[in-house]
């Protein structure tokens, strides 16, 4: 009621659905395991719109949950009382500034549509995750991390710079050399801290082609050897593995995917370096990266085929490298995890930067890690065993010493934040405090302070 009162003082109202098929479609997120009603949906049509709904929300003390392209999967962009924003009008992607090697881009803006942009210049952005219909503004707030992570590491530390709106509906630019702690706690911030409405995206050159090598593994210890040999490969290299389930008396095998991009004619002939242990090479397989979605390398969603009928409770994990042998090796010979025939799972190499956005919540080593993520697809009336992916996450917390990727399926009502965010949880109480002071950005997600709520 709250709700239905302040909307009548809001300018944009014309633009605020609250009809119910507009509820009902706000009310969900990739996972299909939440459900949250809003009392009305928000579309801003442009910053200005933007700045006026959040004045406004934090006048009335409306909480807001903003939302991308909703792949989220632990409610993320819901909520049962207040207003979801869809972002996605704020689209633009401005010119590539080929010598700079930047491109600007609305956060509502996909994936998808930045490299529609850079890539008739043979660029594009430094790192891509699986999905190209994420938003900028929505991967931002979580991590993005891809198959050239291993060299760059995550989408949040291959940006110039990022515009946000604060609580306060002040309009700041912030990047490392300005209003560094903001451009810090928006990284990863998942949406607590401010919206992100424009980021300069940092780009690299690309070559029109790419030939995939493949390779098998028995063993976790030959696969990690290899995987570390390739860290060094040259720009323009692709690297992501994946392990199958184990189907009747077959023994688990872990994939190792080598992408090298090339100029036609200037075919890679082996992905180097040559002194491989993998146990088997499979055939190469050329593709064109400009005109098709290679670019993309994997689409998780393709492999999964996405249907209302299922419920996505993926989790992800940052292990360390040695700590991932130790979880690699029972796991491929069916000696530890009951989840593991619930999916494909993948990994993706990912550089070590102590420096990096402080709300990733890797270790801050330089050291290489791994991101293991685990994907399985429940019949919705089996929805409840997706428990059973919270302790098995747990177990992997507790026993490998790994820790949560934030973006994918937490039991939010229990996740215990303070032990999640560790050494930066205080610092994240006073940023909340500064830069949404109202208190209006999804309070039913994470539990921060405010001081005037
Ligand atoms: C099929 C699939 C494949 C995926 N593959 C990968 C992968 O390869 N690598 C990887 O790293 N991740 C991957 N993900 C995870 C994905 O990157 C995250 O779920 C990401 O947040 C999705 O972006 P979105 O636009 O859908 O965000 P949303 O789900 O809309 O929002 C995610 C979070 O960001 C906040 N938010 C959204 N927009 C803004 C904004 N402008 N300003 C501030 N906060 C905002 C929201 O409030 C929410 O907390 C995948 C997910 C799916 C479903």
């Amino acid at each position: 009621m709250k709700v239905a009162r302040a909307l009548q003082q809001l300018p944009i109202r014309a633009r605020m659905a609250t009809d119910s098929a507009t509820l009902a479609a706000y009310s969900r997120d990739f996972a299909r395991l939440t459900k949250r009603l809003p009392d009305a949906v928000a579309s801003p049509q442009s910053v200005p719109d933007l700045i006026e709904l959040i004045t406004w929300a934090a006048r009335e003390g409306i909480p807001i949950a903003l939302r991308g392209s909703g792949h989220s999967q632990a409610g993320h962009t819901l909520l049962e009382s207040g207003v979801v924003v869809d972002l996605r009008a704020l689209n633009h992607v401005g010119e590539v500034d080929f010598d700079a090697r930047l491109v600007e881009a609305e956060a509502g803006a996909t994936w998808a549509d930045v490299v529609e942009r850079t890539l008739p210049a043979g660029l594009a952005p430094r790192v891509l995750t699986s999905e190209h219909a994420t938003s900028i503004g929505g991967t931002l707030s979580v991590g993005g991390l891809g198959g050239t992570s291993f060299r760059y590491g995550a989408q949040v530390g291959n940006v110039a710079y990022l515009d946000v709106v604060t609580g306060k509906g002040e309009l700041v630019r912030c990047s490392s050399s300005q209003n560094r702690e903001l451009f810090d706690v928006v990284r990863a911030g998942l949406g607590q801290f401010g919206v992100i409405v424009r980021a300069g995206l940092l780009l690299r050159q690309v070559k029109p082609r790419v030939r995939t090598f493949m390779y098998a593994y028995d063993s976790a210890d030959a696969f990690l050897e290899d995987l570390r040999q390739f860290l060094h490969a040259d720009e323009g290299t692709h690297l992501l593995a994946h392990f199958t389930p184990i189907t009747g008396s077959e023994r688990a095998q872990l994939r190792l995917t080598v992408g090298i991009e090339h100029f036609r004619g200037a075919e890679p002939e082996y992905a180097t370096p040559r002194n491989l242990q993998c146990s088997k090479t499979l055939p190469f397989v050329d593709t064109e990266l400009f005109g098709e979605d290679h670019i993309f390398f994997f689409r998780y969603a393709s492999w999964f085929g996405t249907s209302a009928e299922f419920v996505y409770p993926w989790v992800d994990h940052y292990f360390a490298w040695d700590r991932a042998r130790e979880y690699l090796s029972p796991v491929l010979t069916g000696r530890f995890s009951p989840l593991f025939k619930m999916g494909v799972n993948t990994i993706i190499p990912i550089v070590g930067d102590a420096d990096a956005a402080p709300l990733l919540t890797r270790s801050g080593s330089a050291e290489p890690m791994l991101l293991v993520g685990l994907f399985p697809k429940l019949p919705v009336a089996l929805a409840d065993l997706s428990e059973m992916v919270v302790s098995y996450a747990k177990r992997i917390e507790d026993e490998f010493g790994a820790s949560r990727y934030l973006y994918g399926f937490l039991d939010t009502s229990r996740t215990a934040w303070p032990t999640v965010f560790r050494d930066h949880w205080s610092w994240m109480q006073e940023m909340k405090r500064r830069y949404d002071p109202f208190g209006i950005f999804n309070p039913e997600l994470l539990r921060l302070a405010s001081s005037t709520r």
